[in-house]
């Protein structure tokens, strides 16, 4: 049975999928994160869901053919993370009259995995999430589509793609109008804990959200800011200094199977991986213009046709794997587990997400800095008041 996967679970949802006695449902755990619960009453030990789980497979495949350096036009790049590669790719499905299944926001900006038939919709997917995406209302429509025989394309973590993968070997579905395009992923973090960084910057009204972009160009690719836009003034915030920024990348806040995840390294199942190009400095001086580079790896045969379909759409060069490693954690290994993770979820659970950010990132010392000032202020305006009374 699936309990034994415990914190390897990504939770992609596929052991809910293909339970034969629909014995399986996805639960929010107490850090956030979906998680799948079995009804032991019902399951009668078919072991169909450990068999296909993802996070118990091995990926074997050593099949990468080629690295790329991607650069899409000015336009593009503006609202892309990256190079824009996956704007390329899902051209090639908009022109092809298929379907593109990505991550956007909905209504209370949570995350979620939808499909696109237009080029609007599309666009609400550009942009990095870094937040883990739900995509169990997905399968089903893919399937229909790949049965509708459409073309599709589907991006996510490399979990999610294995997963989607699965379903439909699972389901016995032609895939030859399937592409799967993956991402370099470090790890997803909690839900619950964006919804209160959000409920914190918003003070707690999250109506006033226009926009969000964890990537934001406004200083260029490579200095990397988080900007809300709000009807009652936007907020920007530094990679180092945003206080989600810092849960983040102190590994704080991702989900468990992250530190344990399959996934981290260059054998890949999928069609194309995209990324950030962050070894720039490989590449002629005169490529990087700040504006974006995506890094793509094209890992099968259907990949390079596909690639050589729509490689005039853009700007490329050739790189290596061992240049592509260099600066890319996702292609090696697992992102380091934080000693500290289960003392920060302790006081969260206790105390609350403003008491944790007081003691895990640099926000206490701001709230510090602020408090002495104010304390100095008002004892100066003391004194004065003191001395002149006297
Ligand atoms: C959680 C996360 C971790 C990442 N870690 C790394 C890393 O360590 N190194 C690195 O080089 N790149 C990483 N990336 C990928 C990188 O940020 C870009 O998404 C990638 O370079 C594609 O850029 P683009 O300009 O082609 O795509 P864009 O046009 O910006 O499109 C973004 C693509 O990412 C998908 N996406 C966005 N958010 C999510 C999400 N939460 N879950 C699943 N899919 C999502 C969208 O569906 C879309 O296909 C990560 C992305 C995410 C979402
Ligand atoms: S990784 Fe996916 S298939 Fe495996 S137990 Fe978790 S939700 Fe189920
Ligand atoms: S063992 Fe079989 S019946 Fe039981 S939860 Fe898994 S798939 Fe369902
Ligand atoms: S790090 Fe691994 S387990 Fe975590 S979301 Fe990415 S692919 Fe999935």
């Amino acid at each position: 049975m699936i309990d034994i996967v415990k914190n390897k679970c990504n939770g992609c949802g596929l052991c809910v999928e293909i339970c034969p006695k629909e014995a399986i449902h996805m639960n929010i755990d107490q850090e956030g994160f979906l998680r799948p619960r079995i009804d032991a009453s019902i399951c009668v030990k078919c072991d169909i869901c450990e068999n296909h789980c993802p996070a118990l497979m091995s990926i074997n495949n050593d099949t990468y053919k080629k690295v790329y350096a991607v650069k899409n036009n000015d336009e593009v790049r503006k609202y892309s993370a990256s190079g824009g590669f996956f704007s390329a790719i899902s051209d090639y499905i908009l022109r092809n009259e298929g379907a593109i299944y990505g991550a956007v926001y909905n209504s209370v900006w949570q995350v979620i995995h939808v499909k696109a038939v237009d080029s609007e919709t599309r666009g609400k997917m550009r942009g990095s999430k870094y937040v883990q995406s739900d995509i169990l209302k997905c399968y089903k429509d893919i399937l229909q589509d790949v049965k509708n025989g459409e073309w599709i394309l589907f991006t996510g973590t490399p979990c999610q793609c294995a997963a989607v993968t699965e379903y439909l070997k699972i389901q016995k579905a032609p895939i030859d109008k399937v592409i799967v395009c993956d991402i370099l992923c470090e790890g997803v973090t909690s839900p619950r804990i964006w919804e209160d960084y959000l409920r914190f910057i918003c003070k707690k009204n999250l109506a006033v959200i226009k926009n969000i972009n964890f990537r934001s160009k406004i200083e260029g690719w490579k200095k990397i800011y988080i900007y809300i836009e709000k009807e009652d003034g936007d907020y920007r915030g530094s990679f180092d200094e945003d206080v989600y920024y810092q849960l983040f990348s102190r590994h704080y806040i991702m989900r468990p199977s992250c530190h344990v995840c399959n996934f981290a390294h260059v054998n890949r199942n999928t069609d194309f991986t995209m990324g950030d190009f962050w070894a720039y400095q490989r590449l002629p001086e005169t490529f990087d213009d700040d504006k974006g580079i995506s890094m793509v790896l094209v890992n099968s045969e259907k990949g390079k046709l596909i690639w050589d379909t729509i490689r005039d759409d853009f700007e490329y060069l050739e790189s290596t794997i061992d240049i592509a490693k260099e600066k890319q954690k996702p292609l090696k290994t697992p992102t380091m587990y934080n000693p500290d993770r289960k003392r920060l979820w302790a006081c969260y659970l206790h105390k609350g997400f403003l008491k944790t950010i007081s003691r895990y990132t640099t926000y206490g010392r701001a709230v510090r800095i602020e408090r002495k000032i104010k304390k100095t202020i008002k004892n100066a305006v003391f004194k004065l008041t003191r001395n002149h009374d006297a």
